[in-house]
C-alpha cells in the first residue's frame, strides 16, 4: 500500500457575490473575498486527492493564514509518510501535532487534510465516495435548503420566490441577527413554503436565555421545524433551561465541534437532530463518528455549511447520502461564492436547488488547477 508522499496548500481568495451576516458575524460582502484553503495530497503511487477548507472568522477561530500555517508547519509534516489507508493513524498524527483544548482544535486545517485523503483513497478504490464509505451509488441526490438574508416580511417574500423558482422546497434563515423581526420572518417562511418543505432557523448563538425561550415558544406555535445553536457554544448548562421550556425541535452546530462534544448533547437529551459540518468537525472520520452516536440515539441528520466551497459541498453530500441522507443539506456556498472558474462542471452537478451525484470514483469533482492557482493569495 502506498503512503502519503507530498502535500501542496493553495490559500485562494474567491469572489464574494452576495452578502451574508448572521448573529455571530459576517462571511463577507458582496464585491468582497471569501477565503479557501485548498489541499492536493499525492501518494508514493502518484495518487491524487484533494480537499479544502473555508474559515469564517465571524463564525470560529480559524482564519486563511492560521489554516494555511497549521497545514504547512504543523499537520502536513507530521502525516507524511503515513499509509494512506491509515485514517485512524493520520487523525492521531494530526492531534499530537496540533493538541486539543476542551475541543478538538484547528478542525477546519484537519478537515481539508482527512477530506483530501478520503479522496485518494475512495478514487484508489474505484468507489464514489459514499460507496467507498459503505454506502450505495443509488443514493444520488441532495436536496438543498436555500439560505434567506432578508429581515422583513417584503424581502423574505422576494427571496422565496426566487428561490422556489429554482427549484428549492427547503429555506433556512438567519435569526437573532435583527431579533425584533424574528416572528415575522418564521411566520412569512411558514406561510409561503410548500408542503414538504423544511422550515430551519439558525440563531448562531446570538440569543441570552430569556430571549430563547420566547423565540422558542413562538417558533414552535408557528411550527417551525428546528431551531439550531439558540444559545452560546459554552452555555450548556443554559439549552438544559430552554429544553424545559419548550418543545422546538433543537439542534447544536458550533458546540458539536468532536465526537465527544456531540455526545454529551445527545446523551443529555439537549438535541433532536446531529447537524452534520465536515469542516467544523475535523473531516469526514470524526463526522463517521458523530454520525454513529446520532444512530445510536436514534437522531435523525441535517447536513449544513458555512459557505462552503463546491469540493466541500461534494463531499458532504456524498458522507451524507452513504447514510441515506438526502436532504435538506443548508450548503449555500453557491449563493454567496462565485467559483465557477475553478468548478467549470460545477452547473452540470448542481441545479434545480438539487445536487446530482455520479457514480465516478473519489469526492466526484477536483478543481481546475491551473485556475485555482490564479486565485493564490
Ligand atoms: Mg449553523
Amino acid at each position: 500500500m502506498s503512503n502519503i508522499a507530498a502535500i501542496e496548500i493553495f490559500p485562494v481568495h474567491l469572489p464574494m457575490i452576495r452578502s451574508f451576516s448572521f448573529a455571530s458575524g459576517s462571511a463577507g460582502k458582496a464585491g468582497g473575498r471569501a477565503p479557501h484553503i485548498f489541499v492536493k495530497l499525492t501518494d508514493s503511487d502518484g495518487g491524487v486527492g484533494w480537499g479544502e477548507g473555508r474559515p469564517v472568522t465571524g463564525w470560529s477561530p480559524e482564519t486563511l493564514e492560521t489554516v494555511t500555517s497549521t497545514l504547512r508547519g504543523y499537520l502536513a509534516p507530521a502525516v507524511i509518510g503515513l499509509p494512506v489507508t491509515d485514517r485512524w493513524g493520520l487523525h492521531r498524527a494530526m492531534q499530537r501535532a496540533i493538541g486539543r483544548g476542551p475541543s478538538m482544535g484547528q478542525p477546519i486545517a484537519r478537515a481539508a487534510l482527512d477530506m483530501a485523503l478520503h479522496d485518494l483513497l475512495a478514487k484508489r478504490a474505484g468507489l464514489s465516495l459514499r460507496a467507498f464509505l459503505g454506502g450505495s451509488d443509488q443514493h444520488n441526490r441532495m436536496a438543498l435548503s436555500y439560505t434567506l438574508t432578508g429581515h422583513d416580511r417584503a424581502s423574505i417574500g422576494e427571496e422565496m420566490e426566487a428561490g422556489q423558482a429554482a427549484g428549492f422546497l427547503h429555506f433556512n434563515f438567519k435569526a437573532a441577527v435583527a431579533p425584533e423581526t424574528d416572528v415575522e420572518v418564521a411566520e412569512t417562511v411558514k406561510e409561503r413554503i410548500a408542503v414538504g418543505g423544511f422550515v430551519w432557523a439558525d440563531a448562531n448563538q446570538g440569543y441570552q436565555l430569556h430571549n430563547a425561550r420566547r423565540v422558542g415558544q413562538v417558533f414552535e406555535s408557528i411550527g417551525v421545524d428546528v431551531l439550531e445553536q439558540p444559545l452560546p457554544a459554552d452555555q450548556f448548562e443554559q439549552m438544559r433551561s430552554l429544553r424545559s421550556s419548550t418543545a422546538i425541535p433543537l439542534a447544536v452546530d458550533e458546540a458539536s465541534v468532536g465526537p465527544a462534544d456531540f455526545l454529551r448533547y445527545a446523551a443529555a437529551g439537549l438535541v433532536d437532530y446531529l447537524v452534520v459540518k465536515i469542516t467544523r468537525s475535523g473531516g469526514i472520520w470524526p463526522t463517521l463518528q458523530q454520525i454513529a452516536i446520532a444512530e445510536a440515539g436514534g437522531l435523525p441528520l441535517l447536513v449544513s455549511g458555512l459557505t462552503d466551497g463546491f469540493l466541500t459541498k461534494l463531499a458532504v453530500c456524498q458522507t451524507a447520502l452513504a447514510y441515506g441522507f438526502a436532504g435538506p443539506a443548508a450548503l449555500n456556498g453557491s449563493q454567496f461564492t462565485d467559483e465557477s472558474a475553478i468548478f467549470p462542471t460545477k452547473r452540470e452537478i448542481e441545479y434545480n436547488g438539487t445536487v446530482h451525484l455520479s457514480d465516478a470514483p473519489g469526492i466526484g469533482v477536483q478543481p481546475d488547477e491551473d485556475a485555482l492557482r490564479t486565485f493564490v493569495v
